[in-house]
């Protein structure tokens, strides 16, 4: 490709709203451009890594033996009705009417799709497990389209499909995909964790996370420093190890607080520490407010305490609706005479002498002793704090900040029971299909890996999805002796298999090597002043020593630079 030609608009300025430095570098290396707020054209250069790493998926995926499929991205409502997420996925469904005023949803995912898809054609044992992919784009309205790629409105994805009779057939499927996203993420240059997860609305159990780390990650991974336990910090475990409070319980004592209403004023008023008081917070469910305790030093997790409860959405109660179940207003809230439900956190059990509020106006109880003060159900119900043990009992935790760039779960029968999907098993009866789903987000891949691939300069391509193999660089195209030597060197090279970009510009050296290092091709090659000696300057984009290589040696020293990487 001469680059004369090739459309590829970068930028001086970095656009102000662009915070991730990803978004930064690919717009102004000319890879995209947004259309609207979370919408974006793949210029040129971004098209053909998109074509790398999507290349990547697929051979892994049919190595795996998972067969590729397309789906439209415009389902009908009646699909999403049939398992009620018509109504329960919210605004997020971008939703459209067509002529005739059907409805329809543009595709967020397509469990409903291909479950209608297979319902009637996987009907017996005989016929499976089958797993069934496609990489495609995805629309969510996002309520924070952000980052660029990272978080968009259209987005390409990856989603596969597996159907089973068994459930051991499902676990071996899930063990399956569950390799083939480590061959995937660790070809594509990514340093990456799968971790533990929450399976929120899409249902099922068991599911991993894939996370490349990488500082601007929305999401924070609780990981062991002994051994390769990690965990989404929603999901991360805290165990029941808490030494009960040394003092003898005394009697429960209602002391005024005046309008200290936080756990630390409160603390400072009595001369206690946090670790000391209990910290109630009002949620409420589909079933009814929760009341929540932690020690007054955590934080109460809501993604455990929700399914602790079995619910199904949880938010914090509003002011009106705490007043109006405990007559008090929140920093004076606690457990003690009240018939709400009350989930507390395996730490609130310990304390013997605690401080709580006494739902009632500048008061608190001191002396309180859970056990016999109130009823309350023990669960595991904090966030964990970096230092923890580590929940399977080697070291301690720490934290990372982590892009979800991959999700493997374990549907079971949710989608197949809800659409009336089913096998005939061995004997002869109906079944529902047993089904996974596994999900990479293909365009938010790329640019995670822009954010672990930089430098000051500007991107650095992992060679198995860099948008040309080699950037060859006539430094002075007026030249003819230079021009004509870079064009015979694209001859050979492209000839040995790389994929070249020559740089034919008419433009002074200065820019054409500032240009060459903001997009990030991983070898370089610059035809300058030796060229009438036939010798030219070979060199990483990552860096390391410039080597001046003739004519002759240049195919095998290339070779051996590019193998190098
Ligand atoms: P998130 O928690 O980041 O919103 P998700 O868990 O809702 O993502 P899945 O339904 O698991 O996403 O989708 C599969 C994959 O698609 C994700 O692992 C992620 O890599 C990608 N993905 C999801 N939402 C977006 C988005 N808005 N923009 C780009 N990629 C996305
Ligand atoms: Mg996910």
């Amino acid at each position: 490709m001469k680059q004369s030609k090739l459309f590829m608009p970068t930028l001086r300025e970095v656009p102000a709203d662009a915070e991730a430095i990803s978004h930064q570098l690919l717009l102004r290396a000319g890879f995209m451009r947004q259309n609207a707020s979370g919408i974006y054209s793949y210029l040129p250069l971004a098209k053909r890594v998109l074509s790398k790493i999507e290349g990547i998926v697929r051979e892994e995926m049919e190595n795996a033996g998972a067969q590729e499929l397309l789906m439209p991205a415009i389902q009908p409502a009646e699909l999403w009705e049939e398992t009620g997420r018509w109504d329960i996925y919210g605004p997020e469904l971008m939703r459209l009417t067509d002529r005739h005023d059907r409805r329809f949803a543009l595709g967020a995912t397509h469990e409903e799709l291909i479950t209608s898809l297979v319902r009637d054609e996987l009907n017996s044992y005989k016929k499976l497990p089958v797993n069934l992919f496609q990489i495609q784009m995805k629309y969510r309205d996002e309520r924070r389209p952000r980052f660029g790629l990272l978080r968009g409105r259209e987005f390409i994805m990856k989603d596969a499909y597996s159907f089973h009779s068994t459930q051991e057939s499902l676990d071996a499927e899930y063990e399956n995909m569950f390799n083939a996203y480590s061959n995937i993420f660790s070809r594509v240059g990514l340093e990456f964790r799968p971790v533990v997860a929450d399976s929120g609305a899409i249902g099922g159990k068991d599911t991993h996370e894939f996370h490349a780390l990488a500082a601007i990650g929305e999401d924070t991974i609780v990981y062991s420093n002994e051994s390769n336990y990690a965990a989404n910090l929603e999901m991360a475990e805290t165990l029941d190890q808490y030494p009960r409070q040394a003092a003898e319980p005394e009697a429960l004592e209602e002391v005024h607080t005046g309008d200290a209403k936080t756990i630390e004023s409160v603390g400072e008023y009595l001369g206690v520490k946090s670790e000391e008081s209990i910290k109630t917070v009002i949620f409420k469910t589909e079933q009814g407010l929760v009341m929540a305790l932690v020690r007054g030093d955590h934080e109460v997790n809501d993604i455990k305490l929700k399914n602790h409860v079995g619910a199904l959405d949880i938010t914090m109660a509003t002011d009106e609706e705490i007043e109006e179940a405990l007559h008090s207003k929140p920093g004076t809230l606690g457990p003690i005479g009240t018939d709400m439900r009350i989930v507390a956190d395996y730490a609130v059990r310990s304390l013997t002498n605690a401080v709580c509020g006494a739902n009632k106006a500048e008061t608190h109880y001191i002396h309180v002793d859970p056990s016999r003060d109130f009823a309350a159900e023990y669960t595991d119900l904090r966030f964990a704090i970096e230092g923890d043990a580590s929940p399977d009992g080697q070291g301690i935790v720490q934290f990372a900040r982590g892009i979800e760039v991959g999700q493997v779960f374990k549907l079971g029968t949710r989608y197949s029971e809800g659409m009336n999907a089913t096998f005939l098993d061995e004997g002869g009866k109906a079944q529902p299909l047993i089904m996974g789903c596994y999900g990479i987000g293909v365009s938010r891949t790329l640019s995670a890996v822009v954010e672990q691939h930089y430098d000051e300069r500007g991107i650095i391509w992992p060679k198995a999805i860099a948008p040309f193999d080699i950037h060859l660089i006539v430094v002075n195209a007026k030249n003819e002796e230079q021009l004509s030597l870079g064009e015979s060197l694209y001859a050979d090279l492209t000839k040995a298999g790389y994929s070249v970009l020559l740089d034919d510009r008419k433009e002074r050296a200065g820019v054409k090597f500032a240009d060459a290092d903001l997009i990030g091709v991983p070898v370089r090659i610059n035809v300058g002043k030796m060229a009438s000696e036939g010798i030219v300057e070979l060199k990483s984009r990552a860096g390391g020593e410039t080597q001046e290589v003739s004519q002759a040696d240049l195919a095998e020293r290339v070779r051996a630079l590019y193998d190098s990487l």
